[in-house]
Formats: C-alpha cells, structure tokens, sequence
C-alpha cells in the first residue's frame, strides 16, 4: 500500500482485528500510528509488531502523525471527542490533504456536523463515513463490508478501495456523503426486525409441536430464508455455530442493536419514512437490553426475551 503514515483511533472488538489487518498489509517502513482511551489496548497493539506501530498519546497526535486516519469508537459522543475535543481532538492539528475516515455506527447528524467542521478546518482534507458490517469474526478474517459514504467516481475511491480491501472483502461507494451511514442503519433495522420474526415464528412452530430444526430447514428453502435463519438462527441448537447455541454469548450485543435500531427509527423520522414495526421493535430492543437474562448477550437473543423455548429438545423428546 502507498501511504507510509497511517493512523487508527479505537482499538475495541471491532478496531483492533481490523487495525491488525491493516498492520499486516503495510509496506516495508510504513507505520501504524494508534490511541485508544484504553491503555491496555494500547499496550497489547504496540507488541504485535513494536517497530511499525507507534502509540500515541491522543488523537491529536494520531492525526498529527498520518495522512491517513480511521477511527472506530462506540457512539457519535465518542467521535465528536475524537475529532472537536478543543484539547487534543483531531481538529487541533493541520489537516491538509488528510484523508479522514470513521468506521463508527452513529447517526448522520453527527457526523455531518463532523464534516462540515472537518471542510471549515480545512479545504483539501477529507472527512468519509465508512460503518461496517460483518462483526467480530469478519473484521477478524477481513471480510467485512464497508459502507463508503462517496460516489463511485470520488476522486479518493481508489486509494480508499484499497485501504478497506486489507479489512474487507466488500467496499461499496454509496453514492454521496452520510449514505454510507443510511445503508448501515437501513441494514440493521431490517436485520433487527427479521431476527425477532424469526424467533416468533419458530416458537409458534416449537409450542405447536415442531422441530425449530427443521423449520428452519424448511425456511431455508421456502420465502422465511434469511441470514439469521441460516446462520444466526436464534433457537438454541439449531445452527451450532450461532451464538443461539453458546448461550448468546459472541456476536452482536443486544444493546448495539437497540442502538442502531434507534438510529434507524430517527433516520425514518427525519426523512419522512412511515414505519409500521419501527416502535414495537424498538421496544423489544430498549427492554431486552435492559433484561437482566438478556443484556450484554448476542442480540438473537430476543427469542429468550419473548419467552421461547429454549430446552425445545428436552420437551420434544418427552412428548415423542
Ligand atoms: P468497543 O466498545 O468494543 O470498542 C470501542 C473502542 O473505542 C474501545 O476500545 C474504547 O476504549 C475506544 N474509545 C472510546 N472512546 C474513545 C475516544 N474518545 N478516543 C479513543 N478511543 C475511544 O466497540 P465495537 O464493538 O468495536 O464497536 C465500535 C463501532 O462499530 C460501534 O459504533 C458499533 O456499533 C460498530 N459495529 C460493531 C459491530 C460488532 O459486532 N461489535 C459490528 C458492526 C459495527
């Protein structure tokens, strides 16, 4: 890769394999230059390979240090602070012909208020909403999807398409600014919804009687299929691999989910979108993250939210 000073703020579940990632693919004298607010990471990062990764002692330094920067924190507070914290947030430092990108699932608002101030600091630095799809064990093997927000023409598309393409196996350009964080927010609020359907509608099937399955099996091959029926399916013991059948745990945390979702629910209502299931689901989100048997956990776990079945086998068998 080209650039020889890259930066990356945020080195969390998601942060850090794809930061390892970028680490891998970086040329010969190429740095990493990284902070976190949490030095353990910080710590743990510098020794994976201690001479291309330089710790920083804020973002400021980071942005200083790179020209190019990604950042993946938890919500838009967290990237407001990275970016317009007066003391040592990115904006502190000359920008010019930086190119600035963040990874984070926040509402749109925010980060257009991030880049108008980015365009006000500078007129040849770049400020591009990049979210991600595919969770831990994608940005772990770099197949995530990115979610660029540019048009497909972006005079940057290039450079950036091959940045993302050592963390992801599928970059699309959006179309514009902010539309990157649309397709995010789109996406979860529909995966969102299909995963309660899914789990209602294996325990209908379980409470009358069937294996979940087979229903799923039947669903695979019938117009329920989906992606969470095939691979996240939120019946325990159906898909060995889903966090279903590890006790929910790994994956998705619900309360990210309820997070997104609620985004999702703001976006609709700022564009104008009618929603029919945008509060029930909402409500299943907000009051499963607050549920002590469901919080922290995968968020396919709104099937033990709605009281399904989870020892289904043990009651199959008896009623066989
Ligand atoms: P995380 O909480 O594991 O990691 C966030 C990291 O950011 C932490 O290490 C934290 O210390 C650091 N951080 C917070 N504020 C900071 C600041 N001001 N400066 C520097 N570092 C700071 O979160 P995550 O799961 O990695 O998620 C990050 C983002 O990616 C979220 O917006 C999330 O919605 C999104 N996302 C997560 C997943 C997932 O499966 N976890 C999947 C897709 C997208």
């Amino acid at each position: 890769m080209s650039p020889r000073e890259l930066g990356f703020i945020g080195l969390g579940v998601m942060g850090y394999p794809m930061a390892l990632n970028l680490l891998k693919k970086l040329d010969e004298g190429a740095r990493l230059h990284v902070y976190d607010v949490d030095e353990r990471a910080l710590k743990k990062f510098e020794q994976e390979a201690p001479t291309k990764v330089h710790v920083c002692a804020n973002a400021r330094e980071v942005a200083k240090s790179s020209t190019i920067l990604f950042t993946i924190v938890p919500e838009g507070r967290h990237v407001r602070s990275v970016y317009l914290d007066e003391r040592a947030g990115v904006l502190t430092t000359s920008i010019d012909d930086k190119i600035l990108v963040d990874c984070s699932t926040i509402d749109t608002a925010t980060s257009m208020d991030v880049g108008e101030a980015v365009r006000q600091n500078s007129k040849t630095a770049a400020f591009y909403d990049a979210p991600v799809s595919g969770g831990s064990l994608g940005a772990a093997a770099g197949t995530l999807t990115f979610m660029l927000g540019c048009a497909e023409d972006d005079p940057k598309f290039t450079l950036l398409n091959e940045l993302l393409s050592a963390m992801g196996s599928s970059i699309f350009p959006c179309g514009g600014f902010s539309l990157g964080l649309t397709a995010k927010l789109c996406n979860n609020y529909c995966s969102g919804l299909i995963a309660i359907a899914t789990a209602e509608a294996m325990n209908i099937g379980i409470k009358s009687g069937m294996n979940p399955a087979l229903l799923a099996k039947v669903f695979a091959t019938s117009t329920a299929q989906s992606t969470i029926n095939d691979k996240w399916n939120p019946v325990p013991g159906v898909c060995p691999n889903a966090p279903a059948s590890k006790g929910y745990h790994g994956g998705f945390k619900v309360q990210l989910m309820k997070k997104d979702f609620a985004l999702a629910v703001e976006a609709a209502d700022r564009v104008g979108a009618q929603l029919e299931l945008g509060v029930s689901g909402l409500k299943v989100y907000q009051e499963a993250s607050e549920d002590d048997r469901c919080r922290d956990l995968d968020s396919r776990v709104v099937f033990r939210y709605i009281g399904g079945e989870e020892d289904w086998e043990a009651k199959l068998t008896t009623r066989q």
